[in-house]
Order: C-alpha cells, then sequence, then structure tokens
C-alpha cells in the first residue's frame, strides 16, 4: 500500500543500509540481504457472484530464508503494491531474527478490497492465490498468515486448497487457522499483547509505573485493540485510537479525555476495526480528524494501523509530554521522521521488535501442528512473554552499551544473525 508517496521498500532498504554502514558488512552480503531472494507476481481470475470473471493481482515475495523457511502475512489491501510486500518481507526476516526464531522474511498480497466482496468471492481468491503457489510454499518452504484484512477463515479457505492439490494434511503450511483446525490458543491476543509486554519491560527500565501513564494508539483493529487491553490491565489509561471509515474514505480520532472503554467500542466496530462515528458520538467520545491520535498529550503513542503513518509532515505534531513510541504497526515511521524522533530523544520500540508477537505465536503454532499436540492458552502466553521479554532486554542493553538508537540496536542483532546463517551456509 503505498500512502503518501513514501515507497515503503526504499525505506526498508534505507534503514538496512544505515546499519549495512555500521557493522562494515561486506559487498556481497549486503547485495543479498538489501533484496528479496525471491518474487513471484501473479493473475488470479475469480468467478464473481453476478457471473463475471475478474482477474486480480497477487504477490509473494521470499527475502531470505537462510534461518529457515519464510514466514509472513499475506495481506488483501486495494493499493497494495510489490515494493510494500517487499519491504515487509524485509522486515519479517528482521522480525523472525530479532526474537531468534527459525524463520525467514516473506510477505503476501492480493490488489483487492474485500468491503466490496462476498465470502465467496474472497474463497475465490483465497484458493486461486494457492493454485498460483503450491509448489513455491508449504510447511518446509514458505509458510503464510492472516494479515491486513484477512482472517482465521482465509487461512483455513488456503489450506484447504493446498492440502487438495498435496493430496495429505500439511497443518504446519500456514498460521493463523483457527482454534479447533490447527490453531494456536493466544494467537489472536499475540501481536497486540506482544507490543504491551515490550512496553512493560521498557517502563520498567525508565522507572516509569504504568499506571501513571496515558496512551494514544492509531488503528483499532486486531493489534490495537488487543495492546490497548493488556495495557489497561497494567493500570494505563488511553485516551484516544483512530480508525479508518470505509464510508467517508477517511480515517478519524476517538478521544475520551478520562479513558476509553475497550469494551463499549469494540462493541461499535465493524470486522474491519473500522468504529461506527455516530453510536461513538452518542457513547460520549469527541470525534476528531484521522491525524489527532498523534497530537495527543501522552506519554506513549502506539501506531497500529498502517505503514508510513508518522511522517516528515506530521512528526512535529507530537506532543512534548510523549516519552515513548511503540510501533504496533510495520513500518509506520519514515526515516525522516525517525531522526526527529531520535533527536527528541523519544524512547523508540521499533516494529519489527515490537510487533514480533505475531509471528513468534504463529511459529509456536506450527511447532503445535507439526506436532499435532496443542499448549493450553496460558503456556502459549507464558512462551510468548518470555520470547518477548529475552528480545527486548538484548536490544535494549545494546542500545545502552552501544548508545545506539534502539531501532539501530534491533537491526544490528537482526542482520548479524542473518548474515551469519549466510555465511554459514557458504552463500557468501
Ligand atoms: P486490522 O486490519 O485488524 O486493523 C487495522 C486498523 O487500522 C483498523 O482499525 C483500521 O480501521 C485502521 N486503519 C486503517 N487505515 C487507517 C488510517 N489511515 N488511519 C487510522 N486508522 C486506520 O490490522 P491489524 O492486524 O491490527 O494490523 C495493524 C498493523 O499491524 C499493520 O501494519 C500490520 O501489518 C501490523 N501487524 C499485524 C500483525 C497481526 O498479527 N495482526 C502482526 C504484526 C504486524
Amino acid at each position: 500500500m503505498a500512502t503518501k508517496g513514501v515507497n515503503a521498500f526504499a525505506m526498508a532498504q534505507a534503514q538496512f543500509d544505515k546499519v549495512a554502514a555500521v557493522l562494515d558488512l561486506d559487498e556481497p552480503t549486503r547485495e543479498l540481504l538489501r533484496w528479496p531472494m525471491r518474487e513471484y507476481s501473479f493473475a488470479i481470475p475469480v468467478k464473481m457472484d453476478d457471473g463475471t470473471t475478474k482477474v486480480f493481482r497477487g504477490f509473494r515475495v521470499q527475502h531470505n530464508d537462510a534461518r529457515g523457511p519464510a514466514k509472513g502475512g499475506n495481506r488483501f489491501h486495494p493499493h497494495e503494491t510489490i515494493d510494500t510486500v517487499r519491504a515487509l518481507a524485509t522486515w519479517m526476516t528482521w522480525k523472525c531474527a530479532v526474537v531468534d526464531i527459525p524463520l525467514g522474511g516473506g510477505k503476501g498480497g492480493v490488489i483487492c478490497d474485500p468491503h466490496n466482496l462476498s465470502l465467496r468471492e474472497q474463497e475465490g481468491i483465497c484458493r486461486g492465490w494457492v493454485r498460483q503457489l503450491a509448489r513455491n510454499v508449504g510447511p518446509l518452504q514458505d509458510v503464510p498468515a492472516p494479515d491486513v484484512m484477512t482472517n482465521a477463515q482465509h487461512m483455513l479457505w488456503m489450506l484447504d486448497e493446498y492440502e487438495a492439490i498435496h493430496g495429505g494434511h500439511y497443518p504446519g503450511f500456514i498460521t493463523g487457522k483457527p482454534v479447533g483446525m490447527g490453531g494456536s490458543l493466544g494467537r489472536k491476543e499475540a501481536t497486540g499483547f506482544g507490543v504491551i509486554y515490550t512496553v512493560r519491560e521498557a517502563l520498567k527500565r525508565l522507572n516509569i509505573d504504568p499506571k501513571t501513564t496515558t496512551a494514544s494508539v492509531q488503528g483499532f483493529g486486531n493489534v490495537a485493540q488487543f495492546a490497548i487491553r493488556l495495557y489497561q490491565s497494567l493500570g494505563g489509561t488511553v485516551t484516544c485510537c483512530s480508525s479508518w471509515d470505509h464510508a467517508d474514505q477517511a480515517s478519524y480520532s476517538f478521544r475520551k479525555k478520562d479513558g476509553i472503554d475497550i469494551e463499549e467500542l469494540t462493541g461499535i466496530t465493524d470486522r474491519f476495526g473500522g468504529i461506527d462515528k455516530a453510536k461513538a458520538k452518542e457513547l460520549g467520545y469527541e470525534v476528531l480528524p484521522g491525524d489527532a491520535w498523534i497530537e495527543q498529550p501522552v506519554d506513549i503513542l502506539i501506531p497500529a494501523a498502517l505503514e508510513n503513518q508518522v511522517r516528515g509532515d506530521n512528526v512535529e505534531k507530537i506532543h512534548a509530554k510523549v516519552r515513548m513510541i511503540a510501533e504496533g504497526a510495520n513500518g509506520p515511521t519514515t526515516p525522516e521522521a525517525d531522526e526527529v524522533i531520535q533527536k527528541r530523544g523519544i524512547y523508540l520500540i521499533p516494529d519489527f521488535l515490537a510487533n514480533a508477537g505475531g509471528v513468534t505465536c504463529s511459529y509456536f503454532e506450527q511447532v503445535q501442528s507439526n506436532t499435532n499436540f496443542f499448549w493450553p492458552k496460558d503456556e502459549v502466553l507464558t512462551k510468548l512473554d518470555n520470547a518477548m521479554t529475552v528480545a527486548y532486554e538484548a536490544v535494549a542493553d545494546l542500545a545502552e552499551k552501544r548508545k545506539l538508537y534502539m531501532r539501530d540496536a534491533a537491526y544490528v542483532i537482526s542482520i548479524n544473525r542473518v548474515a551469519q546463517a549466510c555465511r554459514d551456509r557458504g552463500w557468501v
């Protein structure tokens, strides 16, 4: 999704180049890691409900699989682009490496708008996507998952098609499956909770009691909702969140200064994470322009909607009170905005660390699926908390020791791990 003219892949490469220079990486390793190893772009013809046939464009990018099979979500979005998918696949490589799970980086997408598609048509897209790639993805090659505007049902259709083609049960082919059909308990909470596990540890390090803090969140989808739930259970107050309004083709922020009520708001939110404006007003929320979430006088900002949301043109709107930014979304901050955040000394928990809870739990799902033995929810969440805490501590320690910006410290750890795997395999 190209938003506001910033190319996400150029951004991913710029972040990589900055750290590759610090690490003094050799040229072949740089060349290998700044581009995806494999890319697929293909047509998906689907018979529509009105009898016509529509051809959708699908993508899958496998950035690097030196540490294990590629792993990453499949998104449905009308503005999906190959460059966004490349960027997200690249970030997946770093994400799996920073939490030290034995997986590489992949990402996929289809240019489509599920708002305007029946479930039967969406099933056609899912099955068509798998038919095009059935030999290039799989438990030992590349493992997809849900992402923006895709969910457990889409994953199950994809799995069913894959199993029909290969003639067997391959539950480790895909993650984010429904619980009871190979899904893991805790997966729906995993990304949002993971963000807050890192926030909790960061607050501890900064000697701040979560109960005294306030936060503003961009988005109100899967990541945002579970992040808000766990943050509130630590005693924090969320004063503002935002969402995309499909009818108006615009975003809005929803503010309640004494704290939003998560149950109340989820009750008036559609399955795409869009909050009903009229009902929110009736419940006493101020409905503000889309960008208002960034200007709030809070301690913590959690962008949890899309990439390219904190940019040169709005970064100065971040209130002087803000002490921490935890990136729930992938690539929410452009390099231009990143410089300002670094200069202002705002404590940043970078995306591929903060939101790594999702892929970590997907990895747990794969392990459970492959062994056909499923763990109780508290066991999944305890393992997740441990993995996120260990990863956060390693990044924060390195940042302190080497006086690095948190994003750069996370990159140093990830790039080193992936480069080492490439060297150990004799690729470079
Ligand atoms: P989602 O589709 O469930 O929710 C997205 C939310 O963002 C919705 O509330 C939507 O209304 C809102 N939104 C969209 N455009 C907006 C805009 N311009 N302004 C304000 N709000 C807007 O998606 P999600 O799964 O919660 O993912 C959110 C982000 O987190 C994405 O960047 C995704 O790639 C990333 N992520 C998700 C997971 C996961 O497990 N779901 C894991 C890692 C990273």
